[in-house]
């Protein structure tokens, strides 16, 4: 650690990784949308533990406020911070007398935000460009009127009282068979989830009948999709503020808006990688499953539990295919077997025509500690064994602004790698099941 480093007299605070959100932005007269022009992406380059200490410090400095977009996790693991430009000049400071290297990742955040709404005018494909709750909810509308191995369905409501939407596939309606379930849209501003979710349901039911793979799999289990979980804080973050993460409840006692819907769930809750601060990015919550949209998700859950063979928790970004546990460094005890899969998925990814990596393993290994998630809760309290959390494009080039034209390619092969996992799982499970 170095001598001059302010950060060294920060504290870390035993509650977890405090993850700020912007707030000092500008505002557009007419749409009331805050603005970013000038904040900036800086991406530092930790080599010692030290330096990732330092880095977790710079949350805490005074009057200092920044967007975590990838946290501090080991050396050698970059970090990507979102600030102002009055910040920028601070935090070059800091990182400059703790001598961290960085790079401006993106100079001009808002321009970023501008090339996607400019894409989105001239795009003619459902899934080349990214669509508001409406949109997507009309999409499944249509999908469930026209295509007979689909039942559209609410299974409960938001804070704000919105549906929460499942697609349910299957091949054959009188026969439960084994289920998958994929969420997608937990954190609001990952937009390239949904999107996906969308693509794979578009996918199944356009090939069903016809391609061999997608028949096969689908007379062996059925799917249930429920492409945006966190619908507060999607419409949100197209109407108000891009890069919302957390859902819109109130805080008793704050002024804070949100609570993060993948730190509220009844499974270490409360630990380390949560913030017990309702202004925080990373807010787990007054108490475990606090939130509406948690309770109408594990009431559904529950409901399945005894046949759901496989999970999928899909986020972005950094290209991260993870198993259990997010909550500490200990192996889980399918740990091997999980690997297994991890790698043949990851293989499938990667030969879906893009030669994208996919790096695989536990969350604690790859990212960083965190407590109250909906994976570490679907495999240790429901006790589903193939339970999976997937980081999708990119690796943090444009981060959560991915621009439209990476949907497709990001969407394609994430469908690869569901099917690989989906056909690894039935190796094992699926014909006990049947
Ligand atoms: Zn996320």
């Amino acid at each position: 650690m170095c001598d001059r480093c302010p950060m060294s007299t920060v504290p870390i605070f035993a509650v977890g990784f405090l993850l700020l959100t912007i707030s000092a932005t500008s505002e557009d007269s007419t749409t009331r949308m805050k603005l970013y022009w000038g904040y900036k992406l800086v991406r530092a380059f930790p080599r010692s533990q030290a330096d990732v200490k330092n880095l977790f410090r710079i949350k805490h400095v005074d009057n200092l406020t920044v967007d975590m977009w990838r946290l501090p996790s080991r050396p050698g693991s970059s970090v990507d911070m979102a600030v102002s430009p009055r910040d920028f000049l601070k935090l070059k400071r800091l990182l400059s007398s703790c001598t961290i290297a960085y790079k401006v990742q993106i100079s001009d955040i808002q321009a970023v935000i501008n090339r996607q709404n400019d894409e989105r005018n001239d795009s003619f494909s459902w899934h080349r460009t990214y669509h508001t709750f409406e949109q997507i909810v009309s999409h499944m509308k249509h999908i469930n009127q026209t295509t007979k191995i689909v039942d559209m369905k609410s299974i409960g409501k938001s804070f704000e009282n919105r549906d929460l939407f499942i697609m349910q596939i299957h091949a054959d309606k009188q026969t439960k068979k084994p289920l998958v379930f994929i969420n997608c849209g937990i954190h609001a501003r990952e937009w390239i989830s949904p999107a996906t979710c969308m693509y794979v349901i578009d996918q199944i039911v356009s090939l069903y009948g016809k391609d061999t793979y997608v028949t096969d799999m689908l007379n062996k289990v059925d799917l249930t999709i429920l492409p945006v979980l966190n619908v507060d804080g999607y419409v949100y973050s197209w109407s108000k503020e891009r890069l919302w993460r957390k859902n819109r409840s109130f805080n008793k006692g704050s002024n804070c808006i949100g609570t993060d819907l993948n730190r509220n769930w009844q499974f270490k809750w409360g630990g380390v990688g949560a913030s017990e601060d309702p202004c925080a990015g990373d807010y787990r919550g007054a108490s475990p499953m606090s939130e509406k949209e948690v309770q109408s998700i594990n009431r559904f859950l529950k409901s399945e539990v005894r046949r759901i063979a496989g999970y999928l928790d899909v986020h972005s970004y950094s290209q991260l295919w993870m198993i259990p546990w997010a909550c500490d460094t200990t192996k889980v005890k399918d740990y091997d077997e999980l690997i297994r899969v991890s790698e043949a998925v990851t293989k499938s990814i990667k030969s879906a025509g893009f030669n994208t990596k996919y790096e695989f393993g536990a969350p604690s290994r790859l990212l960083y500690l965190c407590t109250g998630t909906l994976q570490d809760y679907v495999y240790g309290s429901l006790g589903v064994k193939y339970s999976f959390t997937v980081e999708l494009r990119d690796k943090g080039h444009f981060g959560f602004l991915l621009p439209s034209e990476y949907i497709e390619p990001t969407a394609k092969e994430l469908f690869e790698g569901l099917k690989t996992m989906i056909k690894e799982i039935s190796v094992l499970t699926m014909k006990q099941q049947q």
